[in-house]
């Protein structure tokens, strides 16, 4: 199950760990990319966190879904920016009026969510970004298998694809091996979103 006030949580929870990690998500763009996606997303959580604690509540999902999509949206910048704002778009079209979800209500909004990023990416899983952990964690929901172990290997899986898509992709075969930047956040995020779920 997650609730309004769980989200909230994982939220402000990920906007920490993506401080903590800023560096490292950027040395990672600057090895497959321009060096930005570390200091992109740090300031889109930084704007969501201020948001989050400037409001006392949320009446549901929807609500603070769509919040930090349009903050997402407007702050990040990049490829990143629209992607990960989609996300939370997604879940507010899914979610709008429901203080939880849960089951199918929980997994239609990640298939959504996933599906909407593959959409504006004109991507798919397979190609060395972000949709690497969003799709084997969608599925996940569906499955036994715990979340945290989901997360684990699909971050290590995509590690050794080759770059198809963003800037990655001008790197080709060099791109092999090393970690992309938009996966290692997303984990960073499906992992406290993860930890809220009861
Ligand atoms: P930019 O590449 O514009 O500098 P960022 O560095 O903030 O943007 O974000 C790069 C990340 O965005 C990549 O690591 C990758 O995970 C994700 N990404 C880029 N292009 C796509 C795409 N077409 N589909 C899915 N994810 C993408
Ligand atoms: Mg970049
Ligand atoms: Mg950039």
């Amino acid at each position: 199950k997650l609730t309004t006030e769980g989200l909230k949580t994982a939220l402000l929870k990920t906007a920490d760990q993506i401080e903590k990690q800023k560096d490292e998500l950027t040395d990672l763009d600057r090895e497959i990319g321009d060096g930005d996606h570390g200091i992109n997303m740090s300031r889109g959580f930084t704007a969501v966190k201020k948001e989050l604690e400037d409001k006392d509540s949320f009446a549901d999902l929807g609500e603070l879904s769509k919040l930090v999509g349009m903050t997402l949206i407007k702050t990040v910048g990049g490829a990143s920016g629209p992607l990960f704002g989609t996300v939370f778009v997604k879940f507010a079209g899914k979610w709008n009026g429901k203080s939880f979800v849960e089951g199918d209500e929980l997994y239609d909004g990640f298939k959504e969510a996933t599906d909407g990023v593959a959409a504006r990416g004109k991507s798919k899983a397979g190609q060395k970004t972000m949709l690497d952990v969003w799709e084997p964690f969608t599925n996940a929901l569906k499955g036994d298998e715990p979340l945290e172990t989901v997360i684990e290997k699909a971050l290590a899986d995509t590690k050794e694809l080759k770059a198809e898509k963003g800037r990655a992709s001008y790197f080709g075969d060099a791109s092999k091996g090393l970690q992309d930047p938009g996966a290692l956040c997303s984990s960073i995020l499906l992992r406290q979103i993860a930890e809220v779920l009861n």
